[in-house]
């Protein structure tokens, strides 16, 4: 057996923590519990955790502050948000600043380890899949290259730094040029899980950050375009 996967639980309330870790332990993870923001954000650290399960309102330091830091020093752990209900803001906000997904308070226990061991997965099953999908380890368009083996991205030589997420779907939509994908497909093919309604609008944060990184003038991109009431696709230039 492989070693269990660690999930760090960040979250001031005890009650959430004591079911969080119940039923994780149970599902056969490791827990680390951190109770406010600076110690949840040195454990993400020294714990070295394959997935933070963040709250936001946190003593201390706020989980969106956690979640920058942690993106700022180049840690990609999977992160996933949890917000309080109906805070709109609080979702999108939390994908801008890099994490990987949010799940709304009161959430479903059964929904809640779904999402975990997708995000694990994905995480786990990166490097196989991205290397199937490619012919070579090395992708090139124009002066965009992905390295599948290290799971780097250079853009005119210069290394870009990207979350997990980010470079699952310019990979996805790489290994699939000219494609249109909607943003449902993406939800499914990327996000490992069937989203409906407004939650599909994590695709579209997440492409516009990555059209930040990629893309020389992010308004006017080259890469991953808009088929406008269609979806997304990588554009190939032809030779
Ligand atoms: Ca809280």
């Amino acid at each position: 057996m492989e070693a269990k996967k660690k999930v760090l639980i960040v979250e001031d309330e005890k009650n959430i923590v004591d079911i969080l870790r119940f039923n994780l332990q149970r599902t056969g993870y490791e827990t680390v519990e951190a109770y406010d923001g600076e110690d949840g954000l040195a454990k993400a650290i020294g714990e070295n955790p394959d997935l933070i399960l963040l709250d936001v309102m946190l003593p201390k330091m706020l989980g969106f502050d956690v979640c920058k830091t942690l993106r700022s020093q180049g840690n990609n752990v999977p992160v996933i948000i949890l917000t309080a209900r109906e805070e709109e803001s609080d979702k999108v906000l939390g994908l801008e600043i890099g994490a990987d997904d949010y799940i709304t308070k009161p959430f479903s226990m059964r929904e809640l380890i779904a999402r975990v061991g997708a995000n694990i997965r994905r995480t786990a099953m990166a490097a196989p899949a991205a290397a199937t999908a490619a012919a070579s380890a090395m992708r090139v368009a124009d002066d965009l290259s992905i390295n599948t083996d290290s799971h780097q991205v250079f853009r005119a030589g210069k290394a870009i730094d990207l979350t997990q997420r980010e470079y699952e779907l310019l990979t996805f939509l790489a290994s699939h040029p000219n494609k249109v994908y909607s943003r449902i497909d993406l939800m499914e093919q990327v996000w490992n899980y069937g989203y409906v309604g407004d939650d599909a609008r994590a695709v579209d944060v997440t492409v516009r950050r990555l059209r930040e990184k990629i893309e020389a003038d992010p308004a006017s991109p080259i890469y991953i375009l808009t088929r406008r009431g269609a979806g997304y696709y990588f554009s190939v230039a032809q030779a």
